[in-house]
């Protein structure tokens, strides 16, 4: 096995992210349903029983609507941060059993994975971004975000490929169809990340290595692939700067993205 990154599901209606490193299977939240999950393994040769763990950023539904019945059926490790896992225990008491909590910012393994969180701040009870490590692979995590604090961006410095939200085009918001205390919570300090702060953001990691971004969580109503790509892609051509820039599809897969340094790869999963 080498090492992938896979999303099933990206953007408001659910978010879901498989993980192919070090030998480990690992599932980023649970937001879509088990059926759809155990149809997207099988199409890889997988089974849930091949997941070594799934980890989950918070407890908004988009990030665990499959998690209810998951719990039901399985029993692979959920970790969740402490407020995170209460809040989910409050609505699914079957998780208890699963649950492995984590205090926001602790690191932890998944077999050879080392795994890194930190707080994100958004309008959740104690939401994070993570960290992957093996293999010579970085890999972060960061989607659900108001805005990029400084140990968000220090945190993701350096990895090679960066998952980053890129929820809204501003101007699609302001003039777009939400209810106006809708569009303040989204663009506010605990809500998601505009096409403008993730170029920002974008524009320092690859200047710091970052190979390959993967740009997530777009917004249906509020911005479109296109404005996304656009806006990164602006940032980095002003500071000539280049990567391998991917947008996650809302619902349907998207490619094998191999993780590792560029030109080491090959493109084909079963390689
Ligand atoms: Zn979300
Ligand atoms: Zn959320």
């Amino acid at each position: 096995m080498r090492n992938f990154y896979y999303s099933l599901a990206s953007g408001s209606s659910g978010n879901c992210s498989l993980i192919a490193l070090g030998g480990q299977y690992i599932l980023v939240d649970l937001g879509v349903s088990v059926r759809k999950l155990k149809s997207v393994l099988k199409g890889l040769s997988l089974t849930i029983d091949d997941l070594a763990a799934v980890l989950l950023t918070h407890e908004h539904i988009d990030h665990i609507k499959g998690l209810a019945t998951f719990v039901k059926h399985h029993d692979t490790p959920i970790f969740a941060s402490c407020g995170t896992a209460e809040a989910i225990l409050c609505k699914y008491p079957d998780a208890r059993d699963r649950l492995r909590p984590f205090y926001s910012g602790a690191s932890f393994a998944v077999g050879p994975v080392t795994v890194q969180s930190f707080a994100t701040p958004h309008d959740a009870a104690d939401s994070v971004g993570y960290i992957f490590e093996a293999d010579g692979v970085k890999l972060g995590y960061a989607t659900d975000l108001g805005f990029v604090p400084n140990p968000v961006r220090e945190a993701l410095t350096g990895c090679g490929t960066v998952v980053l939200e890129s929820n809204h085009d501003r101007y699609m918001l302001e003039t777009g169809p939400y209810p106006y205390p809708l569009k303040q919570r989204v663009a506010g300090p605990r809500g998601h990340l505009s096409n403008a702060d993730c170029a920002v953001l974008a524009a320092s990691l690859v200047k710091n290595g970052a190979q390959r971004l993967i740009l997530a969580h777009l917004s249906e109503k509020n911005n479109t692939p296109g404005a996304a790509r656009l806006e990164t892609e602006a940032a980095l051509l002003a500071e000539q700067l280049h990567c391998e820039l991917v947008v996650a599809p809302r619902d349907e897969m998207t490619e094998p993205i191999a993780l590792g340094n560029k030109g080491a790869f090959s493109c084909c999963p079963s390689a």
